[in-house]
């Protein structure tokens, strides 16, 4: 094995979720760097992995740095694993890599689990383009603030969030999103106590709030972009011009269409129009 940093996804939860090449690679290496080593100690012995571990978490990266590439420039391979999931996806490792490749030393990722992507697979909103935000600020007005900025996105946005700030954020959210932003809630996901739920803002706070267990745990919350709202609009509508259109003609499908949904004639028309071909 050449001298080289592995970027090594771990589970988020379920044990399983690891992969072969991860187990492989963990073997293999001379040293493994993991944000907690008590942690990863728990994770390595399951899987009968005896490879010395070291301490590289945020606290110490800057100074650990250093002596990482010292070992890696004497031809030592080192693995990066954080607590749980993908290392630096709001987790330590940037610096790291950044410095290991000022060095020309390879850098190869050993792909697997992210909550992120994980919650973003199951909760049924837009996947195409999506912008992760991990966590928000905990004070409400920076949070706030942040929010603010994102609010005519239109790319689906992912957040992580801590279990005793998730409602106060949501509700945040409803303040500068509106109550109707469609929403997902991805809670313990391949956990015991895995939730996926899509719904909206409002119905959201009043569900979290009512059941303090959806308060615990670790979640990933999936806000749908500012378009959505207008993508689930002409759906509707196309949905309803054809069944009108089964019974009347272009001009009073439009009609009627235009009125239901507020919209001008013109752009109803149109609509019926292409529909009807
Ligand atoms: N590096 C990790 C990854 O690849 O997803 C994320 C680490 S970050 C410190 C921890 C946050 O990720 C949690 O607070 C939660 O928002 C999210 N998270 C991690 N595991 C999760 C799970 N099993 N279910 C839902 N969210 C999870």
């Amino acid at each position: 094995m050449t001298a080289q940093l592995f970027v090594v996804a771990t589970p988020i939860g379920h044990l399983d979720d690891i992969t072969y090449r991860a187990i492989e690679t963990l073997r293999n290496v001379d040293l493994i760097a993991a944000e907690d080593t008590r942690q990863s100690a728990m994770l390595l012995k399951h899987f009968n992995i005896n490879t010395p571990l070291t301490a590289c978490h945020d606290h110490n990266e800057s100074h650990k740095i250093e002596q990482l590439i010292q070992q890696l420039l004497a031809g030592q391979s080192i693995a990066l694993i954080s607590d749980a999931g993908t290392p630096l996806i709001s987790d330590p490792g940037f610096k790291l890599v950044r410095a290991v490749q000022a060095h020309n030393i390879k850098v190869t990722p050993i792909p697997g689990a992210c909550a992120a992507i994980a919650g973003l697979s199951a909760v049924g909103l837009p996947s195409d383009r999506f912008s992760f935000e991990g966590f928000l600020p905990s004070k409400s007005s920076q949070r706030l603030a942040t929010l603010e900025q994102l609010k005519n996105e239109n790319q689906t946005l992912i957040f992580y969030e801590a279990p005793h700030r998730i409602l106060a954020s949501i509700q945040d959210m409803i303040t500068v999103f509106g109550p109707d932003r469609h929403v997902g809630f991805a809670r313990e996901i391949t956990k015991t106590f895995e939730t996926i739920k899509k719904t909206t803002l409002a119905e959201l706070a009043q569900w979290v709030e009512s059941d303090r267990n959806q308060q615990k745990g670790e979640i990933v919350v999936i806000v749908a972009g500012a378009t959505e709202k207008v993508d689930l609009q002409a759906e509707k509508l196309d949905h309803i011009l054809q069944r009108l259109l089964q019974d009347v003609s272009v001009k009073t499908a439009a009609q009627i269409a235009a009125d239901l949904f507020d919209i001008k004639k013109k752009v109803a028309y149109q609509r019926a129009l292409e529909l009807s071909q």
